[in-house]
Parts: structure tokens; sequence; C-alpha cells
């Protein structure tokens, strides 16, 4: 029996020079990893036997009704325009219609395209791997994202190091894989044609309520700001927020060198690349402004009176910062057990992170234990806890269940980078099971489960992950 997908693929019939229709290359030897039969039944597609869905997510074999394509985009990479980046290691399968949901089918790591530049368009299996448990766990933190749908191993060397490393491919699900860098392509080359046409796709798909291009912008702004603040809630860093990767669905995509914090510092840095801290923990409220700038300087030839657009685009993105510090603020209220936060409020949640760099807490752990633990011995001093903890008791009085708050808020589980690097460790020398373990307990992040607690430690210093790569 072969897999079965419910095509209907809506950008597949926008312009030609939205993209490059190609199929993926087919690579030697497809090994099914895994599949995600929960998302799979979710989204209507009929799983078929092992090793045709195992051809199907390598690319060897194209489903019924897939039109593949690799999209083009441009975009800002660590601040610098790129007038033409492009889907240089994916291949758009097409979009699943099911239930009025539609979902681009895509797989990464499929081989060269015309945007591959000097890269040869593969995937080793370490951040395929990493991108699967990462945003499915992401998905189970509640946090908007695409997801994993499958993984498949190549049965070929990809060259990132001396001796190789093993191919693999990510099939992967999001709403779609529209950027702020999509506007930006269109906007380089002033077709004004393509921008009015991705416009209207992006509204009809996205935003069918959105007015005109600032209503668009705005609605984008609100899901970003939202979006960022739970990031910020979970301790997340995602390392490269070019305008590439910064989608107009307000979902997280392009899982690269991203990290979680173990121990709380602002200015926590993971990302190899990221030699200035330019995507560091505390700065990414900072540059989704910056990146929604970019999105509407690239909408700017939509309004017809220029003057008129400029002015309230800015007026728009000039309301961000507010509008993610008060996402912020309600998250890390519930974090501490405040169903509702005043501003008089806010200096608890600031006084706490601030004493929690302080004493080198554990971010996930420290916030867990402030509704299931001892949150004191989680700090080196744990006077930096004891100077805090009256004024929180005092205002908890006012809270009818601030335990369900906090644990509703609060997960016990995070996919902790060591964690992740052991079971990229493990896969590589060909066990899986550590895959498979990560996967189920992170799909229950706020279920405190004893046969799951060694996952819940910090790395001991030994373990510590100090720098991600994005491994492509
Ligand atoms: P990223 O940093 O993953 O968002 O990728 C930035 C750009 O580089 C995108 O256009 C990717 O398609 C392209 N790219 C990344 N890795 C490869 C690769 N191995 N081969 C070809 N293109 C790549
Ligand atoms: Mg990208």
């Amino acid at each position: 029996m072969s897999l079965h997908i419910p095509f209907d693929n809506s950008y597949a019939r926008l312009p030609d020079r939205f993209f490059t229709r190609m199929s993926p290359v087919p690579v030697r030897e497809p090994h099914l990893i895994a599949f995600n039969t929960p998302l799979a039944a979710e989204l209507g597609i009929t799983p078929g036997d092992e090793a045709s869905m195992a051809r199907i997510f390598a690319g060897n074999e194209i489903p019924v009704g897939a039109e593949p394509l690799a999209q083009a985009y441009a975009g800002h990479q660590f601040g610098g325009f790129s007038p033409q980046l492009g889907d240089g290691r994916a291949n758009l399968l097409g979009e699943a219609l099911h239930d009025g949901r539609r979902v681009d089918i895509q797989l990464k790591g499929s081989g060269p395209t015309p945007y591959s530049r000097m890269g040869d368009g593969r995937a080793w299996m370490g951040p395929v791997l990493r991108e699967y448990v990462v945003s499915e766990a992401m998905h189970a933190l509640g946090v908007p994202t695409s997801r994993a749908l499958a993984a498949v191993s190549t049965g070929e060397t990809v060259y990132r190091e001396p001796g190789g490393l093993p191919g693999a491919i990510l099939t992967r699900v999001a709403s779609s894989h529209i950027r702020v860098g999509t506007f930006q392509y269109f906007a380089a080359r002033r077709d004004l044609d393509a921008l009015k046409a991705l416009y209207a796709h992006v509204v009809d798909r996205h935003y069918p309520d959105a007015t005109d291009p600032v209503d668009l912008l705005s609605r984008v702004i609100d899901r970003q700001a939202r979006l960022v603040a739970q990031w910020m809630s979970v301790g997340f860093i995602h390392g490269v927020m070019n305008t590439d990767n910064t989608t107009l669905s307000g979902e997280t995509i392009d899982y690269g060198p991203c990290a979680f914090l173990d121990t709380y510092h602002p200015d926590t840095v993971f990302s190899s690349i990221d030699m200035r801290g330019r995507y560091a923990f505390s700065n990414q409220p900072n540059v989704i402004v910056w990146n929604m700038a970019q999105l509407a300087t690239a909408m700017v030839p939509l309004m017809t009176d220029e003057d008129e657009a400029v002015e309230k685009f800015t007026k728009a993105v000039h309301a961000m910062p507010e509008l993610t510090h008060h996402y912020w603020r309600q998250a890390f209220g519930r974090k501490i057990g405040l169903s509702a936060i005043s501003e008089a409020d806010e200096t608890l949640i600031t006084d706490l992170l601030n004493n929690m760099a302080h004493g080198q807490a554990d971010f996930t752990n420290t916030f867990r234990a402030l509704s299931d633990g001892k949150p004191r011995d989680q700090f080196t001093d744990p006077a930096l806890f004891d100077d805090w903890e009256p004024d929180w008791r005092t205002r908890l009085e006012q809270e009818d269940d601030p335990l369900a708050t906090m644990r509703a808020a609060n997960p016990v589980l995070i996919p902790r980078n060591h964690r992740v690097e052991e079971m990229i460790d493990a896969a590589v020398a060909g066990d899986f099971a550590p895959f498979a373990r990560l996967n189920l307990a992170l799909s229950q992040p706020f279920v405190d489960d004893p046969d799951t607690s060694d996952l819940r430690h910090p790395p001991a210093p030994d373990e510590v992950v100090h720098q991600t790569f994005c491994g492509t």
C-alpha cells in the first residue's frame, strides 16, 4: 500500500517566477527513521508500507498529486541583504488540505536546486533529527511551529567534516513557508504584480480578515510578538533570526543552531556563527522588530499613497516593542503563578530573573520548582531566592489557584542541548533508541514522570554544550 496525501497545491498555481518546478534528487538507499503517525492522522495522510514511505520521504518517488518545486526568496542574513536565497536544499512537494486546514509538505535535505549556490543541497542526520525532536517538542510546549512528519536516512555520505557523516532528509510540515524574505525577493526586483499576488495569497491563506496591507502587517506583528514572547518563556534561542527564517504565519521555522537555556543568562548565545550576539536570548524581541520593519519596507509598493504607507507602517512597527512586552509579561506572570498581571507585578518577574542570572539558576528547573520543588536550591547563593520570596508569597495570596497556573506554564522537560547531542551521537552510531525516547518524553513536557527524571537534569560540567552549528 502506498502513502496517500490529500494534495491541493495553491502555491504551485502562483506565477512561475515564484519558484522553480523540479523534483527532489533521488538518493542511494532510503530508510525510514521516523514517521509521525498522530500528525499524519491530523493531516488526513494515510500511511503506506515502510518501503514506499521511505522512497517518498527521500524524494525517490513522487506521491500522487504532488507538484514539487523549490521556492524563491531573499533575506537579510545577520543584517546584510541577499536578493536571492531560495530553497537551496528543500523541495515543496505540495500542500495537504484536510478538514479546511492547509499545510506545506516539504522535504529538507532533498538535493541541489537552482538556489543552492555553493551548497550540496543535502543535510546530515544530526540537524535532521535535531529539528525533528526540537520542533515536535516546541509544539508540545504550545509554541506555534513547523512540525516533523518523517525522517529518512539516505545511505549517502555528507561531507561536513573529515570522514563524512550519514545523510538524512526531514519531511517538514508548516502552515506555509512564506517568509519576510519572500516579500523582499519581489520588492528587490520591483515586481509589483508578484507582490500583489503574494499579498493576496497570504491574506487568503493566513489572514482572511485582513482588510489592507497595513492591517496585514499589524496582524503579522501581533503573531510574531506573541511567538517571540513564547520562545522567551520556555528559554528558547532561535539562533538565526534572519528575515528568510521569519514566517508570515507566525510559526517558528528553520531550526538550525537553536538551543534552550540551561543556566539562565540573558546574553546567552549558542550559535557558532553569531559572533556579535545579534540573536542572543534577550535580543530576540529587538531583532523581530527589525525584521518586521523589513517586511514593512517590502510592502510599501502595495499601497497607492507611499507617504501614507510609510506613516502607517512606521506606526505599526513602533507599536511592536510594547506588544511583545505585553505578551512577555503575561507569559512570565503565569510562570510565577499570576493569572493576570499589572505593571506593578512586573518587578517581581524582573527581580527573579536578575537573581537567577546572578545565582546561575537553571531556567526550566527553577520555574518548575516554584510549584513542585525547592527553588532556593537552584541558586548558587540561596539568599538570592530568599530575598525575593516574601513579596511573591504576599502577591500569591490574591490568586485562586497559583499552583495550577504555574504547572501549566512551567514545563518539567525541554529538549536539553546535551540530550539532543547525545541522541545525535547515538543515531550516527546506529542506535535510534534515544531519539525515540526523547520524542516520547517531550510529547508530554508538563507531566512529572519519574521514568524521565534523568532528562530533567541540567548538564554535568563535562556535558555542557557551549556551541551549536547550522549543520548546513
Ligand atoms: P538557513 O541558514 O538554513 O536559513 O539557510 C540559508 C540559505 O542557505 C537558504 O537559501 C538555504 O536553502 C541555503 N542552504 C543552507 N544549507 C544548504 C546546503 N547544504 N546546500 C544548499 N543550500 C543550502
Ligand atoms: Mg532558512
